[in-house]
């Protein structure tokens, strides 16, 4: 089992410790959206500068390109990128579900890739097989992510959901059975994916990690009492952890995330899968119950010129910042607030040079990672309430 401390509690809110094979995660945390392995813009290095202590990478996108057996011989995901540091896989579904013509039947999703057109497959045991080959630390169980928020397709969607989750916990077992039982187990080398000829039996003796782990994924969109019943059914699973994934909007979202986190249990962590965007839902995440986050709006608002502040989000390439030779956020450390100007800066996106969204994306990232930090701090410091207050007064307004 993944191993994970609590430090402080105060009501759903805690503060704690994920001990991963690859390092630990001080959370709350935000998780940097490695979506190729790579976050946008921004170099491994320059993500350990800014403080981030984990990224999340995406099974789809990997298993098209390079795919997951190219990653698997680099060492696995955090070597292949070399982040070196923890590392979260999402099991491809969202992606998945969300292209045009893809196919839902009980084994899986069929789809075309929208590299090349391929018509590929994915189901619950060969997204758990690609994760394994991708060796994250944390792996998310291949969830079905209903297409429109109709209670009966939502309801149907969870459903499916529940028992393709136990189908991924047996493959997820059966995987980590030859790792670490060695050459005598490997009765059925992992099958191809998404589709081609049938690959030889592998000697998995050899895999890099030495443990990876589970998380089941809560489903049941905007309904209650469905997201009831599906934290009650990942709950029973013996997984290591849950997504709480399918959500789109901050709307009714602290509601359904404090139903669903009184009953998950409350010794594994939990990952709020795609919010982030707006700093008042890591407030809203963290203080009932969620204990790491992922986002790709903070990076990708930073390449439109679409900056943080405390004093709320600000455009870069407005006229009104040709002459100011302020720094960005005088009381933000990152390398954009250090070393430059909002006339620079405003100039390099005028201009459309690269390191307009280097740097732009440097300073997001930093603010969501040191938000959430700061949250983890007045966690532990017992004056979340004033922290949150503050901050929401001034960003908001
Ligand atoms: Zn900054």
């Amino acid at each position: 089992m993944l191993k994970y401390d609590i430090i402080t509690k105060n009501g759903l809110a805690r503060t704690g410790v994920i001990h991963t094979p690859h390092g630990d995660i001080h959370t709350p945390a935000f998780v940097g959206a490695a979506t190729r392995a790579a976050v946008k813009a921004l170099t491994m290095q320059q993500m350990r500068d800014l403080g981030s202590q984990a990224i999340l990478a995406n099974t789809y996108h990997l298993v098209l390109t390079p795919g997951a057996e190219l990653i698997r011989n680099a060492g696995g995901l955090a070597e292949f990128s070399s982040w070196r540091g923890p590392t979260f896989t999402d099991s491809g579904g969202f992606q998945i579900f969300s292209l045009p013509d893809v196919k839902i039947t009980e084994q899986g999703a069929r789809f075309k890739s929208h590299i090349n057109g391929d018509k590929l497959e994915m189901t619950p045991e060969s997204s758990m097989q690609a994760q394994w080959s991708i060796g994250a630390d944390i792996h998310m169980a291949f969830d079905h992510l209903a297409k429109s928020d109709n209670y009966d397709d939502m309801k149907e969607a969870m459903e499916r959901t529940h028992r393709w989750l136990e189908r991924c916990v047996a493959e997820h077992q059966k995987l980590l059975g030859k790792m670490v039982g060695g050459r005598n187990m490997l009765s059925e080398g992992p099958k191809t994916w998404p589709s081609g000829p049938e690959r030889p039996e592998q000697d998995c003796s050899d895999h890099p990690k030495t443990e990876q782990y589970l998380y089941a994924v809560v489903q049941g969109g905007s309904f209650n009492d469905l997201r009831a019943e599906s934290a009650r059914f990942a709950a029973s699973q013996p997984v290591d952890g849950f997504g709480i994934g399918g959500v789109f909007t901050a709307d009714g979202m602290a509601e359904m995330l404090h139903i669903v986190n009184n009953i998950l249990p409350e010794n594994k962590p939990r990952h709020l899968l795609g919010m982030g965007q707006e700093p008042i839902d890591l407030f809203v995440g963290a203080e009932n119950g969620c204990d790491t986050f992922d986002c790709v709006g903070p990076t990708r608002m930073a390449r439109n010129g679409s900056l943080y502040t405390l004093d709320g989000r600000i455009n870069i390439k407005n006229a009104k910042y040709k002459n100011d030779f302020t720094p960005l956020m005088p009381d933000c450390d990152c390398e954009l607030c250090r070393n430059y100007t909002r006339a620079y800066l405003h100039h390099l996106f005028r201009t459309d040079e690269i390191t307009a969204k280097i740097l732009a994306s440097i300073h997001n990232e930093h603010f969501v990672v040191q938000t959430v930090d700061r949250i983890r701090d007045s966690i532990d410091n017992g004056n979340y309430d004033s922290y949150k207050q503050d901050f929401l007064q001034r960003y908001y307004g």
